[in-house]
């Protein structure tokens, strides 16, 4: 069984909820037979996450996340990083501190670090010009991205290296998303994923942060049993995200299947009720998904 869960499900600057990265787990029997899963996959792990995750850990099924009353991080075994924004990236600072200094012993290099997925282009950026500034300095010397995590660089769109898989049954592919252009389409790297049973073929499919690109996704959205899209509630010309008035252009069929996350504040002051009825509804924080049987 494969599971998903929202650590949030609030836009970059959202207030009443926290920002949208995911819990993804593995399991071979189920929530219902296991205390814990067999693996655990975060996509994303922004500013809110930690609070995010010391949320969840006290909720009915995810006790398995805490230790001693706080979130012990190396329950997280992998983490996939869809872009460099902080919603995305800004809790991975305190991950990795905590895994090396309070779960951890760096004296006798006895800690746990967890898989640190993308394309290497993001995980190159994410060092250069985001984590290094804080995690680069341990007592004494210099560290690098690979002292806190192993490092699983894809190659999204090249054969046999676009892909990663979890229990060797659960397949996830990133595909690019149009989310800020520099000067054109793609140029600035983020991406979606789609997760597929290999066993029986089923696909899930999550935009990540992107703009509406239809004719790009098309396929991926019709194939999937389940979508996840991400969404702005309020119009302006030029957004970084689908337009809810854009969403609402896609085939009957598409949309009673597609959950909205990454939505702002104003999501239930009344004029967004009709997402209920005319898509699968908004994406609810801290509520496990099941995506695969
Ligand atoms: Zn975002
Ligand atoms: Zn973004």
């Amino acid at each position: 069984m494969l599971t998903l869960t929202f650590l949030g499900v609030g836009g970059a600057f959202a207030k009443r909820n926290h920002q949208s990265n995911l819990l993804v787990e593995a399991w071979s029997q189920g929530p219902d037979h296991q205390d814990a899963p067999d693996d655990t996959l975060l996509v994303d792990f922004g500013t809110t996450g930690p609070i995010a995750l010391h949320d969840l850990k006290d909720r009915p099924g995810f006790e398995y996340l805490a230790a001693d009353g706080a979130v012990y991080y190396p329950r997280i075994r992998r983490i996939f990083i869809t872009h460099q924004h902080a919603d995305h990236i800004g809790g991975l600072e305190e991950l990795a501190l905590m895994n090396m200094f309070v779960h951890g012993d760096v004296a006798t290099g006895k800690y746990f670090k967890p898989q640190i997925i993308s394309s290497m282009r993001i995980l190159v950026n994410l060092w250069d010009e985001s984590l290094k500034g804080g995690l680069n300095t341990i007592a004494g010397r210099h560290a690098l991205l690979q002292d806190y995590f192993f490092i699983l660089a894809l190659r999204p769109g090249e054969e046999g290296k676009d892909h990663f898989q979890m229990l060797k049954r659960y397949r996830f592919e990133p595909f690019p998303t149009d989310h800020v252009q520099i000067e054109r389409k793609y140029d600035w790297p983020s991406y979606g994923l789609t997760a597929t049973d290999t066993r029986t073929g089923e696909s899930v499919f999550y935009s990540g942060d992107s703009r509406f690109d239809y004719a790009a996704n098309a396929e991926r959205l019709r194939a999937a049993k389940l979508c996840f899209h991400d969404v702005q509630l309020i119009e302006q010309p030029n957004p970084v995200h689908a337009l809810i008035s854009e969403l609402q252009t896609m085939p009957e069929e598409v949309k009673k299947k597609t959950i909205l996350y990454h939505y702002g504040d104003t999501w239930d002051s009344g004029p967004f009720d009709f997402v209920e009825t005319e898509f699968a509804g908004f994406a609810r924080p801290q509520q496990r998904y099941v995506l695969f049987e």
